[in-house]
Order: C-alpha cells, then sequence, then structure tokens
C-alpha cells in the first residue's frame, strides 16, 4: 500500500512502526491529530491477516479518536495502537515493555489505554516503562472499569435526545429497547429503569435477558426481533453495523441512542434516518463517557469531577441537535461538523497566539 497518499487524505501527522526482535512486537502507533493535545486512544492487540490490515485499522481508529475527543470537548487528539498477535497466547510482559518504551519514546504526544484484547494487567506493565498510558490499576490512581461512565453517559444522552425528539426528558412512561445488555447495556438499562421507562430487551445470552426480567421488569423478545418493537426510543449496545438497509426498513422509534461503537453500518443510513424523521445520536458522541472518564486520570483521577464532565454529554448533544436543526443536517453530519469546527477554532487560537508572541519578542 503507498502510505504517504493514504496519509494526506486525512491529514495524519505521524506512524509509528515498533518492532522488537527479541520481545516479539510488532506494533504501530498511528497519530491522527494533536491540535487540540495529545493523541490518547486504546492499544489494540489482534491476529490481523496482513499488515496492511494492520495499519488500515490504526489509522482508521486513531482518526475516530480525534473526531470522540473534539466532540467530547477534551484536550486531546487522536491515536491509537495496533499490536499484532494473538492476546490469548502471544503475551509477554517483555512485549508490552518493549511498547512502553516506545510510546515513551513519542514524548507525550501519544497516550494509550485498554482496547479489544487488552486488559489493566497490560496496561500496568507498559506503566513500567512510561506514564503516558491510562487504564492502569486503580492503586495507581486509575478510575477503574469504564462502562458505568459510559453508561451514565448514554443515559444522559437518551435524556436530551427525548427532549429533542419527544418534547421531554422525563423518561418515566416511555419505552425503550435494547440491544445488549452487556457491561455498558445492562448498567443502562438499570439507569433507564429507575427513570421509570418500560425495558424490551434482547441479547444473545439468556442469563443477561432473565436477569433484567426478573430485575428490571424487563420485556423479552428475541435477538432478530428487537428491530422491529414499537418504541420510543431504540439503544443499540451490542456490537456494529445494527442500522443497515434491512433493519431500517423494520425500526418503529422515534429515536436511536445507544452505546454501540459504528452503528451505522454505512453513512447513508444516517440521511436515511433523518428522511424517515428517527434522531440519531452520533455513536462516537453519546458513548464517550468512557473517555471522558479515562482522560480524567491526567488530572489526576477525581471521581465526581469525572462524573460532572461525563453527566455534561447531556448539553453536548442538545446543542449537537440545534446545529444540525439550524444547518438542516443529519445528526451524524453535524456531529463531524461540531468536531471539525472545533479542531479549526483551536488551530486559530494557537496560531494567533504564536503571532502574539513573535510580535511581543519583536520589541
Ligand atoms: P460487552 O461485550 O460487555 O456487551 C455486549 C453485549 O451484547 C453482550 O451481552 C453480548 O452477549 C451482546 N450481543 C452480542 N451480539 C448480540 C446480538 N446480535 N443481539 C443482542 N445482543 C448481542 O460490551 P460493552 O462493553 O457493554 O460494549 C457494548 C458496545 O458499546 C460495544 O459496541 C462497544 O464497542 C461500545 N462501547 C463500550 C464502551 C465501554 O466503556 N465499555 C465505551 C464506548 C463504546
Amino acid at each position: 500500500m503507498d502510505l504517504f497518499p493514504y496519509l494526506a487524505a486525512d491529514d495524519y501527522e505521524q506512524l509509528v512502526f515498533c518492532h522488537d526482535k527479541a520481545a516479539g512486537l510488532k506494533a504501530i502507533i498511528a497519530i491522527h491529530d494533536t491540535t487540540l493535545g495529545p493523541a490518547l486512544g486504546g492499544c489494540r492487540m489482534w491476529t490481523y491477516a496482513s499488515e496492511a490490515d494492520a495499519v488500515t485499522d490504526a489509522l482508521r481508529l486513531a482518526r475516530g479518536m480525534t473526531y470522540k475527543a473534539a466532540a467530547a470537548g477534551l484536550n486531546l487528539g487522536g491515536g491509537k495502537t495496533v499490536v499484532i498477535g494473538n492476546p490469548k497466547s502471544d503475551k509477554s510482559e517483555a512485549l508490552f515493555r518493549a511498547l512502553g518504551r516506545y510510546i515513551q519514546s513519542l514524548g507525550g504526544r501519544y497516550i494509550t489505554a485498554e482496547d479489544v484484547g487488552t486488559s489493566v494487567v497490560d496496561m500496568d506493565i507498559i506503566h513500567k516503562e512510561t506514564d503516558f498510558v491510562t487504564g492502569v490499576s486503580q492503586a495507581y490512581g486509575s478510575g477503574g472499569n469504564p462502562s458505568p461512565m459510559t453508561a451514565l453517559g448514554v443515559f444522559r444522552g437518551i435524556q436530551a435526545s427525548a427532549k429533542t425528539a419527544l418534547g421531554t426528558d422525563d423518561l418515566a412512561g416511555k419505552t425503550i429497547a435494547i440491544q445488549g445488555l452487556g457491561s455498558v447495556g445492562y448498567a443502562l438499562a438499570q439507569l433507564l429503569h429507575e427513570a421509570g421507562g418500560r425495558l424490551i430487551v434482547s441479547d444473545i445470552n439468556p442469563d443477561a435477558v432473565s436477569r433484567a426480567v426478573s430485575e428490571l421488569n424487563a420485556t423479552a423478545v428475541g435477538v432478530s426481533e428487537i428491530f422491529g418493537v414499537q418504541c420510543d426510543i431504540f439503544a443499540p449496545c451490542a456490537l456494529g453495523a445494527a442500522i443497515n438497509d434491512e433493519t431500517l426498513e423494520r425500526l418503529r422509534c422515534k429515536v436511536v441512542a445507544g452505546s454501540a461503537n459504528n452503528q451505522l453500518a454505512e453513512p447513508r443510513h444516517g440521511d436515511v434516518l433523518h428522511q424517515k424523521g428517527i434522531l440519531y445520536a452520533p455513536d462516537y458522541v453519546i458513548n464517550s463517557g468512557g473517555l471522558i472518564n479515562v482522560a480524567d486520570e491526567l488530572e489526576g483521577y477525581n471521581p465526581e469531577r469525572a462524573r460532572a464532565k461525563v453527566e455534561n454529554i447531556y448539553q453536548i448533544m442538545l446543542d449537537l441537535y440545534s446545529v444540525a436543526m439550524r444547518e438542516n443536517l443529519p445528526s451524524h453530519l453535524a456531529a463531524d461538523h461540531m468536531a471539525q469546527a472545533r479542531i479549526e477554532q483551536m488551530k486559530q487560537v494557537r496560531s494567533t497566539f504564536i503571532r502574539g508572541e513573535k510580535a511581543a519578542w519583536g520589541r
């Protein structure tokens, strides 16, 4: 693959190839944009079919992190690491220490975190070589499992979506269909139940479904049925691509708002939601609570402060919807525009400051 045209197309800053033969390390760190601050993004370990696939994944994920941090109002850029290897058999202390040394060598331009295939234990090993790591053990000052904060952010985003689409953010008596009752989905279901919401749920794991039925008075439906149930809000909290050509025909909701990443199979599916009059809560904005929580570690983790920032997703979503309405844009495009605008504004602010400094030096 020709790398530089790819980097130029989305204006990537840096791609770092990390190799350590003795440690068995083959990793790629992609830094997309550091206008707002250091690039923060998780470290994914995966058995990629090819090196080109690993590079593409690192670049794609790094760019996604730029938008997520910008939309969440964080002073962070976007980056990602991918480690080529099997997370079940190829991990070692040497591998993660070697990676830690590479991260340290970037001098704070990139900060890593847990992701698919890596854990708190791996982050603790990386932490032996660098301070530019979050999601370490709570003993080292981490915010712990981010899922409850992600769920809280999604809950607040659902309230903002309900206010916009249904005229009230009071969820009492509203019907919410949740696809996926994992770490985030179940915690979200608990918050919605406490708020008086009526739950319809589905999961491939029957235990999670039975628990929601008995603890939260939820109604259980099949994994395919969930897309077609009559509800106010459909909350995809399982895997990506829940909104696609097939499911779009079946949705009977007024809002789509959940935690899953990459909910739209393709961006055009966001346009179709808009045309159908279904309000879509852009995934990377509504599910940014976990990132906001991890980012708080960089200032010395404070649970109250982190929670207050996550609660602010309510206001971020209201602002996003008002931009979408003012500019008559589908909400997924409004989110991209909002993130891009913030980055551009900060570029301007910084260049003004540099010009001011130069003028002062010239005197
Ligand atoms: P998880 O693995 O704990 O939960 C996923 C749940 O979805 C599981 O219970 C699984 O059985 C269920 N599931 C899988 N396929 C299904 C299907 N076809 N129908 C119904 N249920 C199905 O994951 P999680 O941490 O709760 O994350 C859920 C989603 O939110 C993922 O897309 C993840 O990328 C995203 N997300 C999570 C966080 C976080 O803090 N954990 C942050 C941002 C985004």
